[in-house]
């Protein structure tokens, strides 16, 4: 059967914390394995629905603008282009979704708009080597399909760091919980959606160098900042980690950031594409929750052209 997602499952208690082990997701009645959301025919099926995001469109639709509107207001910022490059948090919108917006609304409402997205994340359910993209043709979410830019995909696939593998997009949320505020700010876009697994900065950046484009691509980056530490220490962590991506340091580890990866090689390409990087949130689940014992870090930032 697919998507048997059961709602007596870890998130919906509210923690929006990922990664848990297996051990502990099947301990809070998690029945959902990846082989529930293997993609049938050419599609990817969304897999967290329901979880991170409403599953009914209207619903999802009306909480993505409650996002957008409690950034601030939104539409086209003023700023002439896009901006090239954006990092936003994964947790369930509960939690991150307000933060991430704060970079979605810099995409919204364009008289020249993104045309294509080039999205990466980390791997939270795969051990993965190197950098997969799916072998299909399109991510569906409750919001309707985004068609995968086939072109750009196969260019990739001389790339020894990369490789066409379906199961690690499959029950990954970094990339899915993206989709449906790209699929509200964005008119018509193809996606190309990468898996990082382990790899170096150098292999991550000459992947996203080889995809940059000009003001029609966007690159999204996927990452959640610190995990499970106190508020206090963890606003500490997280405005040092801030402070290393607005300086290009492309050292963080994954202590830092989950998207540690992914982050780290978008820092090199953003750098030698003279991006100008900007802090647009910095906030923790303590500050949502109220619980400030142990919280997941959240920022979004916006990479400008030069
Ligand atoms: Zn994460």
């Amino acid at each position: 059967m697919k998507r048997s997602l059961a709602r007596t499952n870890a998130y919906d208690d509210g923690t929006g914390m990922w990664p848990l082990p297996e051990a502990d997701l099947r301990e809070h009645g998690f029945r959902f394995t990846i082989a529930d959301v293997r993609p049938t025919r050419d599609v990817r099926p969304a897999a967290v629905a329901g979880l991170f995001y409403p599953a009914e469109p209207e619903a999802l639709r009306a909480r993505i603008a409650h996002c957008l509107n409690a950034s601030g207001p939104y539409g086209s910022d003023g700023a002439a282009r896009p901006p090239k490059m954006v990092i936003v948090p994964h947790a369930g919108y509960e939690y991150s979704g307000a933060v991430a917006a704060h970079a979605y609304a810099r995409l919204s409402g364009r008289r020249d708009p993104v045309k294509r997205v080039v999205l990466i994340g980390p791997a939270h359910r795969a051990a993965l080597r190197a950098m997969a993209l799916p072998g299909v043709d399109a991510f569906e979410t409750p919001l309707g399909q985004v068609p995968l830019d086939q072109a750009a995909t196969a260019d990739l696939a001389g790339l020894a760091q990369v490789r066409r593998d379906d199961l690690p997009h499959a029950g990954e949320h970094s990339l899915e919980v993206q989709l449906p505020f790209l699929q509200e700010v964005l008119d018509e876009f193809t996606l190309v959606p990468i898996v990082a697994g382990e790899a170096r900065p150098a292999e991550v950046a000459q992947v996203l160098v080889r995809l940059w484009g000009g003001d029609e691509t966007c690159i999204v980056v996927s990452s959640d900042l610190s995990h499970y530490l106190p508020h206090v220490r963890a606003q500490l962590v997280d405005r040092a980690t801030a402070q290393q991506i607005l300086e290009f340091d492309a050292r963080l580890d994954p202590q830092q950031a989950c998207g540690a990866t992914p982050i780290n090689g978008a820092l090199l390409a953003a750098r030698d594409h003279g991006l100008v990087p900007r802090l647009l949130d910095l906030r923790d689940s303590g500050q949502i929750t109220g619980d400030l014992r142990r919280v997941v870090g959240y920022g979004a930032f916006a990479f400008d052209p030069p």
